[in-house]
């Protein structure tokens, strides 16, 4: 399989990633990818930059080293109720909007809770990428995740930071083969995310 889009990437704008824009453009180019989507942590985050950071993203090309350039951001999910971190002015700017969830920004919850706040998060029009699910901390009721996708054009990411051995987030292979059964089943397509905080990740999904 060929990738062509790689819809999640830090720089160094997140405070825990270590390279630049430019490298990680240049990297997506010699993995031969087609779009990058930059999407650095929304100010939730300790170290993540604050709005200002994303309201002025229009300082950067849209095309580097041949590769298109998505402007946009990891949001976090701040409560059940379907709240993110950045405001509805900054979120419409932009090319592309993540909405994961990470543990100092929300609690963890049972089944019911977290599903029925996903799927709230998913019905805003901002938010396009469900970023890492399947981690079991944050346990998630697939069919009905999956189902929600299909109805809202939310998309669900295959994320392989998340896939990799030493990873903090609980039981995700499980829970991703799950996800995709679904995703089968239901005929609904998925997006691929490396989640790199180093520009040698970039296109890296084995
Ligand atoms: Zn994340
Ligand atoms: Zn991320």
């Amino acid at each position: 399989m060929k990738i062509l889009v790689d819809v999640h990437t830090h720089t160094v704008g997140s405070g825990h990633a270590y390279s630049t824009i430019t490298e990680n453009m240049k990297a997506a180019s010699e993995k031969g990818l087609k779009i990058m989507a930059m999407t650095d942590h929304a100010p939730g985050i300790p170290g993540a930059p604050p709005r200002y950071y994303f309201d002025n993203l229009k300082v950067i090309p849209s095309e580097m080293f041949g590769v298109k350039l998505l402007k946009g951001a990891e949001a976090n999910i701040t409560s059940y109720e379907g709240d993110i971190d950045l405001p509805e002015d900054v979120l419409e700017k932009l090319d592309i909007v993540l909405a994961s969830f990470h543990p100092p920004c929300i609690d963890f919850a049972d089944q019911e809770t977290v599903t029925e706040g996903l799927i709230k998060v998913m019905e805003n029009p901002y938010v396009n990428v469900i970023g890492h699910p399947g981690d079991q901390r944050y346990p998630l009721d697939f069919e009905k995740i999956v189902l929600a996708s299909k109805r809202t054009g939310t998309l669900l990411e295959v994320n392989n930071a998340s896939l990799k051995p030493g990873s903090f987030r609980v039981g995700v292979k499980e829970s991703l083969a799950q996800m995709l059964t679904y995703c089968k089943e239901h005929e609904v397509p998925i997006v691929l995310g490396t989640d790199a905080h180093f520009h040698t990740e970039i296109g890296e999904l084995k």
